[in-house]
Protein backbone atom coordinates (compact mmCIF):
# COMPACT_ATOMS: atom_id res chain seq x y z
CA UNK A 1 0.00 0.00 0.00
CA UNK A 2 2.81 2.31 0.90
CA UNK A 3 3.65 2.79 -3.07
CA UNK A 4 0.25 3.44 -3.69
CA UNK A 5 -0.88 7.21 -4.43
CA UNK A 6 -2.55 9.26 -2.16
CA UNK A 7 -5.62 8.82 -4.49
CA UNK A 8 -6.12 5.30 -4.66
CA UNK A 9 -5.65 5.01 -1.24
CA UNK A 10 -8.52 7.42 -0.17
CA UNK A 11 -10.44 4.11 -1.51
CA UNK A 12 -9.37 2.19 1.50
CA UNK A 13 -10.64 4.75 4.07
CA UNK A 14 -12.91 3.77 6.42
CA UNK A 15 -15.60 6.57 5.89
CA UNK A 16 -15.70 9.75 2.88
CA UNK A 17 -15.46 12.32 5.66
CA UNK A 18 -12.16 13.27 7.01
CA UNK A 19 -11.68 15.51 10.09
CA UNK A 20 -8.59 16.47 10.44
CA UNK A 21 -6.87 19.12 12.91
CA UNK A 22 -3.78 22.12 13.22
CA UNK A 23 -3.00 24.27 15.86
CA UNK A 24 -1.12 27.36 14.50
CA UNK A 25 0.35 28.24 11.50
CA UNK A 26 3.00 30.63 11.88
CA UNK A 27 6.80 31.98 10.58
CA UNK A 28 7.75 33.11 13.58
CA UNK A 29 9.02 31.57 16.32
CA UNK A 30 5.83 30.91 19.10
CA UNK A 31 7.73 30.19 22.48
CA UNK A 32 4.40 28.91 23.78
CA UNK A 33 4.25 26.23 21.33
CA UNK A 34 7.38 25.24 20.42
CA UNK A 35 7.72 22.39 22.44
CA UNK A 36 4.04 21.35 22.65
CA UNK A 37 3.34 20.73 18.94
CA UNK A 38 5.43 21.12 15.40
CA UNK A 39 3.13 24.07 13.92
CA UNK A 40 3.75 25.14 9.94
CA UNK A 41 5.19 27.75 8.37
CA UNK A 42 2.37 29.56 5.77
CA UNK A 43 4.20 27.91 2.87
CA UNK A 44 4.06 24.50 4.16
CA UNK A 45 0.57 25.04 5.18
CA UNK A 46 -0.13 26.62 1.37
CA UNK A 47 1.57 23.50 0.57
CA UNK A 48 -0.72 21.19 2.13
CA UNK A 49 -3.52 22.61 1.33
CA UNK A 50 -2.74 22.72 -2.55
CA UNK A 51 -1.71 19.05 -2.23
CA UNK A 52 -5.13 17.79 -0.12
CA UNK A 53 -6.97 20.30 -2.78
CA UNK A 54 -6.53 17.94 -5.37
CA UNK A 55 -7.65 14.55 -3.73
CA UNK A 56 -10.21 15.76 -1.74
CA UNK A 57 -13.36 18.30 -1.66
CA UNK A 58 -12.97 20.78 1.20
CA UNK A 59 -16.30 21.39 3.21
CA UNK A 60 -17.97 23.12 5.05
CA UNK A 61 -20.13 22.49 8.66
CA UNK A 62 -23.44 22.50 7.02
CA UNK A 63 -22.33 20.18 4.49
CA UNK A 64 -20.83 18.29 6.73
CA UNK A 65 -23.91 17.54 9.04
CA UNK A 66 -25.90 17.31 6.01
CA UNK A 67 -23.51 14.69 4.62
CA UNK A 68 -22.67 12.80 7.43
CA UNK A 69 -25.52 10.69 8.60
CA UNK A 70 -26.27 9.67 4.27
CA UNK A 71 -22.37 7.92 3.91
CA UNK A 72 -22.66 9.57 0.28
CA UNK A 73 -19.99 7.92 -1.66
CA UNK A 74 -20.33 9.77 -4.61
CA UNK A 75 -17.13 12.39 -5.85
CA UNK A 76 -14.24 13.25 -4.08
CA UNK A 77 -13.71 12.33 -0.31
CA UNK A 78 -14.39 15.22 2.05
CA UNK A 79 -12.61 16.94 4.06
CA UNK A 80 -12.77 19.07 7.19
CA UNK A 81 -10.57 21.38 8.17
CA UNK A 82 -10.24 22.31 12.12
CA UNK A 83 -8.19 24.18 14.32
CA UNK A 84 -7.85 23.83 18.44
CA UNK A 85 -7.29 26.30 20.52
CA UNK A 86 -8.42 29.59 19.60
CA UNK A 87 -4.63 31.13 18.80
CA UNK A 88 -4.29 34.28 17.37
CA UNK A 89 -2.57 33.22 14.29
CA UNK A 90 -5.60 32.04 12.94
CA UNK A 91 -7.45 35.53 12.53
CA UNK A 92 -3.67 36.95 11.49
CA UNK A 93 -2.23 34.30 9.10
CA UNK A 94 -4.77 31.21 8.43
CA UNK A 95 -8.04 32.88 7.81
CA UNK A 96 -6.70 35.16 5.13
CA UNK A 97 -5.15 32.04 3.32
CA UNK A 98 -7.97 29.76 3.75
CA UNK A 99 -10.43 33.12 2.49
CA UNK A 100 -8.22 33.42 -0.69
CA UNK A 101 -8.95 29.79 -1.23
CA UNK A 102 -12.70 29.67 -0.15
CA UNK A 103 -12.20 26.94 2.32
CA UNK A 104 -14.18 26.89 5.30
CA UNK A 105 -12.72 25.94 8.96
CA UNK A 106 -13.90 26.03 13.01
CA UNK A 107 -11.94 26.68 15.63
CA UNK A 108 -12.33 25.13 18.55
CA UNK A 109 -11.13 27.44 21.65
CA UNK A 110 -10.95 27.42 25.04
CA UNK A 111 -13.14 30.47 26.60
CA UNK A 112 -11.08 31.19 29.43
CA UNK A 113 -8.06 32.63 27.33
CA UNK A 114 -10.31 34.95 25.07
CA UNK A 115 -8.71 38.29 24.88
CA UNK A 116 -5.79 37.26 26.23
CA UNK A 117 -6.81 36.68 29.99
CA UNK A 118 -4.46 34.24 30.94
CA UNK A 119 -2.37 31.39 29.16
CA UNK A 120 -3.14 27.75 29.03
CA UNK A 121 -1.09 25.97 31.33
CA UNK A 122 0.96 23.38 28.83
CA UNK A 123 1.99 27.19 27.24
CA UNK A 124 3.59 28.35 29.95
CA UNK A 125 5.62 25.06 29.97
CA UNK A 126 7.01 25.78 26.84
CA UNK A 127 7.34 29.70 27.24
CA UNK A 128 9.21 29.06 30.49
CA UNK A 129 11.48 26.28 28.73
CA UNK A 130 12.16 28.31 26.08
CA UNK A 131 13.13 31.39 28.19
CA UNK A 132 15.47 28.69 30.42
CA UNK A 133 16.74 27.14 26.94
CA UNK A 134 17.42 30.72 25.94
CA UNK A 135 19.33 32.42 29.21
CA UNK A 136 22.58 31.29 31.09
CA UNK A 137 21.33 32.75 33.75
CA UNK A 138 17.90 31.36 34.22
CA UNK A 139 19.38 28.31 33.58
CA UNK A 140 21.58 28.29 36.62
CA UNK A 141 18.35 29.98 38.87
CA UNK A 142 15.93 27.37 38.04
CA UNK A 143 18.03 24.85 39.65
CA UNK A 144 17.05 26.84 43.55
CA UNK A 145 13.45 26.18 42.87
CA UNK A 146 12.85 23.51 45.38
CA UNK A 147 9.20 22.29 45.04
CA UNK A 148 10.78 20.71 41.25
CA UNK A 149 13.87 18.34 41.69
CA UNK A 150 15.65 19.62 38.58
CA UNK A 151 19.24 19.12 37.45
CA UNK A 152 21.55 21.34 35.52
CA UNK A 153 20.18 19.00 31.95
CA UNK A 154 18.53 21.05 30.00
CA UNK A 155 16.62 18.15 28.67
CA UNK A 156 15.65 16.96 32.18
CA UNK A 157 14.48 20.56 32.95
CA UNK A 158 12.53 20.10 29.34
CA UNK A 159 10.88 16.52 30.58
CA UNK A 160 9.82 17.58 34.04
CA UNK A 161 8.07 21.03 33.09
CA UNK A 162 6.25 19.25 30.13
CA UNK A 163 5.50 16.50 32.52
CA UNK A 164 3.56 19.15 35.01
CA UNK A 165 -0.30 18.19 35.31
CA UNK A 166 -3.19 20.12 35.23
CA UNK A 167 -4.01 19.71 38.70
CA UNK A 168 -0.42 21.08 39.46
CA UNK A 169 0.13 23.52 37.48
CA UNK A 170 0.61 26.43 40.48
CA UNK A 171 3.70 25.28 40.03
CA UNK A 172 4.06 26.61 36.33
CA UNK A 173 2.74 29.88 37.98
CA UNK A 174 5.47 29.74 40.76
CA UNK A 175 8.75 29.15 38.72
CA UNK A 176 7.63 31.75 36.70
CA UNK A 177 7.45 34.42 39.37
CA UNK A 178 10.63 32.57 41.08
CA UNK A 179 12.07 33.17 37.74
CA UNK A 180 10.77 36.72 37.33
CA UNK A 181 9.01 35.83 33.93
CA UNK A 182 5.70 37.48 33.34
CA UNK A 183 2.90 36.17 31.42
CA UNK A 184 0.72 38.61 31.85
CA UNK A 185 3.62 41.08 29.63
CA UNK A 186 4.02 37.78 27.22
CA UNK A 187 0.34 37.55 26.59
CA UNK A 188 0.14 41.62 26.18
CA UNK A 189 3.35 41.82 24.12
CA UNK A 190 2.64 38.62 22.25
CA UNK A 191 -1.37 38.43 21.72
CA UNK A 192 -1.47 34.90 21.71
CA UNK A 193 -5.01 34.18 21.70
CA UNK A 194 -7.92 35.62 19.36
CA UNK A 195 -9.91 38.30 20.70
CA UNK A 196 -13.74 38.56 21.16
CA UNK A 197 -14.03 40.91 18.22
CA UNK A 198 -11.82 38.80 15.99
CA UNK A 199 -14.02 35.96 16.97
CA UNK A 200 -16.89 38.02 16.75
CA UNK A 201 -15.45 39.00 12.71
CA UNK A 202 -14.47 34.93 12.04
CA UNK A 203 -17.81 34.09 12.72
CA UNK A 204 -19.27 37.17 10.39
CA UNK A 205 -16.93 35.80 7.57
CA UNK A 206 -18.44 32.67 7.76
CA UNK A 207 -15.75 30.44 9.82
CA UNK A 208 -17.09 28.15 13.53
CA UNK A 209 -15.98 28.45 16.57
CA UNK A 210 -16.59 26.11 18.62
CA UNK A 211 -16.19 24.86 21.95
CA UNK A 212 -13.08 22.80 23.30
CA UNK A 213 -13.39 22.90 27.40
CA UNK A 214 -13.11 25.98 29.29
CA UNK A 215 -9.78 25.98 30.42
CA UNK A 216 -7.99 22.99 28.51
CA UNK A 217 -7.52 19.98 30.95
CA UNK A 218 -6.63 16.42 30.45
CA UNK A 219 -10.47 15.06 30.88
CA UNK A 220 -9.57 11.69 32.39
CA UNK A 221 -7.64 13.23 35.44
CA UNK A 222 -10.99 15.14 36.26
CA UNK A 223 -14.16 13.06 37.66
CA UNK A 224 -17.44 12.99 35.61
CA UNK A 225 -18.73 16.31 37.18
CA UNK A 226 -15.55 18.07 36.41
CA UNK A 227 -15.51 17.07 32.98
CA UNK A 228 -19.26 17.88 32.40
CA UNK A 229 -18.99 21.37 34.19
CA UNK A 230 -15.73 22.45 32.02
CA UNK A 231 -17.62 21.17 28.57
CA UNK A 232 -20.76 23.10 29.63
CA UNK A 233 -18.92 26.21 31.21
CA UNK A 234 -17.29 26.54 27.42
CA UNK A 235 -20.41 25.97 25.42
CA UNK A 236 -22.33 27.85 27.33
CA UNK A 237 -20.27 31.05 26.88
CA UNK A 238 -20.11 30.28 23.25
CA UNK A 239 -23.39 30.59 22.92
CA UNK A 240 -23.26 33.85 24.91
CA UNK A 241 -21.40 35.25 22.42
CA UNK A 242 -23.38 33.95 19.66
CA UNK A 243 -20.69 31.66 18.46
CA UNK A 244 -21.36 27.60 17.86
CA UNK A 245 -22.63 25.51 20.67
CA UNK A 246 -22.94 22.57 18.37
CA UNK A 247 -19.62 20.74 18.80
CA UNK A 248 -17.43 19.94 21.04
CA UNK A 249 -13.78 19.06 20.51
CA UNK A 250 -11.66 17.15 23.52
CA UNK A 251 -8.13 19.05 24.54
CA UNK A 252 -5.58 16.89 24.18
CA UNK A 253 -7.61 13.84 24.04
CA UNK A 254 -10.74 11.90 24.79
CA UNK A 255 -8.81 8.88 26.31
CA UNK A 256 -9.93 7.16 29.16
CA UNK A 257 -13.17 9.52 28.94
CA UNK A 258 -16.56 7.15 30.15
CA UNK A 259 -20.01 6.40 28.41
CA UNK A 260 -21.44 8.62 31.38
CA UNK A 261 -20.26 11.72 30.11
CA UNK A 262 -21.51 11.28 26.50
CA UNK A 263 -24.82 10.52 27.16
CA UNK A 264 -25.60 13.27 30.32
CA UNK A 265 -23.53 15.81 28.04
CA UNK A 266 -25.89 15.26 24.91
CA UNK A 267 -29.29 14.90 26.99
CA UNK A 268 -27.84 18.74 28.28
CA UNK A 269 -27.38 19.46 25.30
CA UNK A 270 -29.78 18.74 22.02
CA UNK A 271 -28.22 20.92 20.24
CA UNK A 272 -24.49 19.16 20.10
CA UNK A 273 -24.16 17.37 16.66
CA UNK A 274 -20.79 15.55 17.16
CA UNK A 275 -17.84 15.42 19.63
CA UNK A 276 -14.53 15.21 18.68
CA UNK A 277 -10.95 13.39 19.56
CA UNK A 278 -8.04 13.16 17.58
CA UNK A 279 -7.03 10.07 17.87
CA UNK A 280 -5.77 9.80 13.87
CA UNK A 281 -8.14 7.55 11.43
CA UNK A 282 -10.32 5.08 13.79
CA UNK A 283 -13.65 4.30 13.81
CA UNK A 284 -15.22 5.27 17.16
CA UNK A 285 -18.11 2.76 19.14
CA UNK A 286 -19.87 6.11 20.33
CA UNK A 287 -20.57 7.01 16.39
CA UNK A 288 -21.29 10.54 17.62
CA UNK A 289 -17.68 10.86 18.57
CA UNK A 290 -15.73 11.51 15.81
CA UNK A 291 -11.89 11.00 15.38
CA UNK A 292 -9.78 13.55 13.60
CA UNK A 293 -6.35 13.33 12.31
CA UNK A 294 -3.58 15.25 13.86
CA UNK A 295 -1.55 17.01 10.92
CA UNK A 296 1.04 18.60 12.57
CA UNK A 297 4.12 15.88 12.39
CA UNK A 298 7.01 17.12 11.60
CA UNK A 299 8.55 16.65 8.54
CA UNK A 300 5.66 14.73 6.88
CA UNK A 301 3.68 16.68 4.51
CA UNK A 302 -0.02 16.65 5.31
CA UNK A 303 -0.64 14.17 1.74
CA UNK A 304 1.99 11.81 3.47
CA UNK A 305 0.31 12.06 7.10
CA UNK A 306 -2.96 11.26 5.85
CA UNK A 307 -1.40 8.40 3.51
CA UNK A 308 0.09 6.57 7.15
CA UNK A 309 -2.77 7.16 8.36
CA UNK A 310 -4.76 5.21 5.94
CA UNK A 311 -2.10 2.37 5.64
CA UNK A 312 -2.31 2.36 9.95
CA UNK A 313 -6.13 1.80 10.00
CA UNK A 314 -6.48 -0.31 7.62
CA UNK A 315 -3.40 -2.56 9.43
CA UNK A 316 -5.16 -1.76 12.82
CA UNK A 317 -8.17 -3.32 10.75
CA UNK A 318 -6.29 -6.83 9.92
CA UNK A 319 -5.66 -7.37 13.58
CA UNK A 320 -9.33 -5.85 14.89
CA UNK A 321 -8.32 -2.75 16.36
CA UNK A 322 -9.48 -0.20 14.07
CA UNK A 323 -12.21 1.03 16.48
CA UNK A 324 -11.81 2.90 19.76
ZN1 LIG B 1 -6.11 21.92 22.48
Amino acid sequence: MASFSLEKLTTYLPYRDVVIVYHSVSDEKLKHAQYLFPYRSSKDFIKDLDELSKVFDFIDWDTFLERKPTKNKSGKPKLLLTFDDGYSDFHDVIAPILKQKGIYATNFINPKFIDNKDLMWRCKASLLISEIEENKDLQQQVLGFKSLKLNPDLSNIKQNLLSIKFENQHLLDELAAFLNIDFKTYLAQNKVYLTTNELLKLKQDGFGISAHGWDHPLYHELNLDAQLDNTQKALDILEKLGLNNDSFAFPFTDFGVKNDFFEKLSKANPRLQYTFGAAGLKLDSRFKNLQRIPLEVENYSAKQVIKNEIIYYNLLKLIGKHRI
